[in-house]
């Protein structure tokens, strides 16, 4: 489990839908805690609210997590401040997870280069693109800076090859360019799809 980067450092994991981020998230955390290691995983909460919950892959393996508003939340939490610390003005840990990490703001990179630079292992997972196949958000300045970046692949629904984009479907139909990224009462999934079979309408 030693690490090969001397200090703190950026891991990135990232893929389409259904590639295995969380899984793999889960793996290398679940590692740390079996070392010993203090490990914070967060993810953003999809409402204004901090709470207790998980990151759980699709095939079922969970483990703790924070849901956070924002990354101020996780800043907050990690100096002491957040109400589900157990010991406030607790150490920071030895490992951050910070899970679907395409949702949270600009504000991402410098929180996680501040905690990387104070000697804190801080593992990301997330989309890289979105189902326009454009560079999701915050992603591609995390990339940039990160140490070790992995990018996994799905299974195309449509003939198996390896997936590298993530097919947004509504009412079984493929989403146009502009749909816009909420629709209120509309039948909507998502498909792991390879170049070939991806599509988005103009
Ligand atoms: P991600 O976090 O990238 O969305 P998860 O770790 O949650 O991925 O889930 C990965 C799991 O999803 C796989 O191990 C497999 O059991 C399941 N799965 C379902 N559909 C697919 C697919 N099209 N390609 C690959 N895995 C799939």
């Amino acid at each position: 489990l030693k690490s090969p980067y001397h200090g703190g450092h950026l891991e990135v994991i990232v893929g389409p839908m259904f590639s295995g981020k969380s899984e793999e998230l889960i793996r290398r955390l679940t590692r740390a805690v079996i070392a010993r290691q203090r490990v914070a995983v967060f993810k953003p909460a999809l409402d204004s609210r901090y709470h207790a919950t998980h990151v759980a892959s699709h095939a079922g393996r969970q483990i703790g997590a924070v849901a956070v508003p924002g990354v101020s939340a996780i800043r907050d939490h990690l100096a002491g401040e957040g109400p589900l610390l157990s010991a406030p003005g607790e150490r920071l840990p030895e490992v951050v997870g910070i899970d679907e990490a395409q949702f949270f703001g600009p504000d991402l990179a410098p929180l996680v280069l501040d905690l990387a630079e104070a000697g804190v292992r801080v593992i990301l997972a997330g989309l890289d693109l979105d189902f326009r196949a454009e560079p999701f958000g915050c992603i591609p300045e995390l990339l940039a800076r990160a140490e070790s970046v992995e990018k996994l692949t799905a299974i195309c629904t449509v003939c198996g090859a390896p997936a590298t984009r993530s097919q947004r479907l509504i009412g079984g139909m493929p989403a146009r360019f502009d749909d816009p990224v909420v629709l209120v009462g509309a039948e909507e999934a998502y498909e792991a799809r390879c170049r070939v079979h991806h599509e988005v309408r103009g």
